[in-house]
């Protein structure tokens, strides 16, 4: 069985892993001069390799149009988050889980997990071809791969394609793949930003008070869906996990907003109580009574002036609407929601239309927040592939 990986991400290498394993010669394909560059980069904050929620709770973190019932259920009793821990282990990587459920290297970066582990696959017989672009695939039997600059056809009897999503483009997975499967006949869903900032329209004032800091202990609503914790504002306006969470719900609003509680534990009986004895001006007093930050303070009260009622200064503490004019520029995203239709897969991440060719990884039309849910997603998908890919080679 020769099974050929394109693609040196998370999903490849671990779909070159699980097929080297079962005795299949196996051929990776990266663009690049090197593999795992993205995985370097989620390793530079610290590499959340997974996460240690309970496995219901996990499962419900994965969302994508037509994702089929139960998929991720599968996927990760093929691959739990324990084994990916235990994985990591192998390769004398030692994790810990924070208080927060995340997991990470006891080394928090990436390079020393990723030098072990391409040294220990080329030892497994994986064959290594770096600054190999695929640019065309020919559906034929054996399946054919052409790559740039390359004047040989490479075949194969199985492909697994797990050429990552659309962001931080200067690591290899810059979406050039959807050209050359739509023109294959697959659908593919259109990239766009996930986990990634939202620009506001803050006048100068705001700013200057609030760049560059943390708004924390805050409950941020959208479309019905209300996520706790802690947001960073930027020069051009929010970042952090509480904004990525809402992603999919701000990209599905015409006019992406969101309300701000600043004050989460008190209601706004509470707030306007702090603030009887006040003779005066409102809104600055506010900051002292209600103890909120400089930034929080610019940002509640932008727009108001001394005549601003209390009963709306109060109620604006507690749903503080702001709108967005849009997510940053899929380049600076943490990850990309949209990739191949799931109606195109099978249960084996085979293409439907394309037999002996499998997709994993951020390509295919799945999302997740931040927290580990991406890399065990990565490492689960290309495992499924690598699985059917050599199920097919038995038939
Ligand atoms: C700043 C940052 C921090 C992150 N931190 C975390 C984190 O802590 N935890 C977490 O879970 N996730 C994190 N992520 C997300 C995670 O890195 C990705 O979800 C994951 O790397 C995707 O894996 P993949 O194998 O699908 O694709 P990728 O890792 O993107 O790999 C795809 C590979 O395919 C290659 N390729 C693309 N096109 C071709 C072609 N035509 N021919 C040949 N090769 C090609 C690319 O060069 C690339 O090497 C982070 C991402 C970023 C940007």
């Amino acid at each position: 069985m020769k099974i050929a990986v394109v693609g040196g991400g998370p999903a490849g290498l671990r779909a070159a892993e699980v097929a080297a394993a079962q005795g299949a010669t196996v051929d990776l394909y990266e663009a690049k001069p090197s593999v795992g560059r993205k995985l370097l980069v989620a390793g530079r904050g610290g590499l959340n390799l997974t996460h240690g929620e309970a496995i219901e709770g996990f499962i419900a973190r994965y969302s994508g149009p037509g994702q089929p019932e139960g998929f991720w259920n599968r996927a990760l009793e093929k691959l739990s988050p324990e084994q990916l821990r235990e994985w990591a282990a192998g390769l004398g990587i030692e994790t810990f889980q924070q208080r927060t459920g995340r997991v990470y290297p006891r080394e928090m970066k990436a390079a020393p997990l990723l030098r072990r582990w391409v040294e220990r696959l080329k030892a497994m017989g994986v064959s290594f071809h770096s600054k190999h672009r695929l640019i065309q695939i020919l559906p034929s039997s054996p399946l054919r791969l052409r790559f740039e600059a390359q004047a040989d056809e490479v075949s194969a009897d199985a492909v697994i394609l797990a050429l990552g999503g659309g962001s931080w483009s200067i690591t290899g997975s810059d979406g050039t793949w959807v050209t050359m499967l739509q023109e294959l006949g697959i659908e593919v869903n259109p990239l766009r930003p996930a986990n990634c900032g939202w620009e506001t329209t803050w006048p100068q004032e705001v700013l200057d008070a609030a760049e560059g800091s943390p708004l924390k202990n805050l409950r941020v609503r959208a479309g019905g869906v209300k996520v706790k914790g802690e947001l960073m504002v930027t020069s051009y306006g929010l970042e952090g996990g509480t904004i990525y969470q809402l992603g999919s719900v701000l990209r599905a609003m015409d006019q992406p907003a969101i309300e701000i509680d600043f004050k989460p534990e008190a209601t706004a009986e509470d707030l306007a109580r702090k603030m009887e004895s006040v003779r005066g001006d409102i809104i600055t007093a506010c900051r002292e009574r209600w103890k909120l930050t400089k930034a929080a303070h610019a940002i509640l009260t932008n727009g108001m002036s001394i005549e601003t009622p209390l009963e709306i200064l109060c109620s604006r503490a507690k749903a503080c609407p702001i709108r967005l004019s849009g997510p940053r520029p899929i380049d600076e995203a943490i990850s990309s929601a949209g990739g191949v239709c799931w109606s195109e897969i099978d249960d084996k991440l085979m293409l439907r239309k394309l037999p002996g060719i499998f997709v994993a990884g951020e390509m295919i039309d799945w999302e997740a927040p931040t927290g580990g849910y991406l890399m065990q997603g990565c490492f689960a998908t290309g495992q499924l592939a690598a699985e059917g890919a050599l199920i097919l080679s038995d038939c």
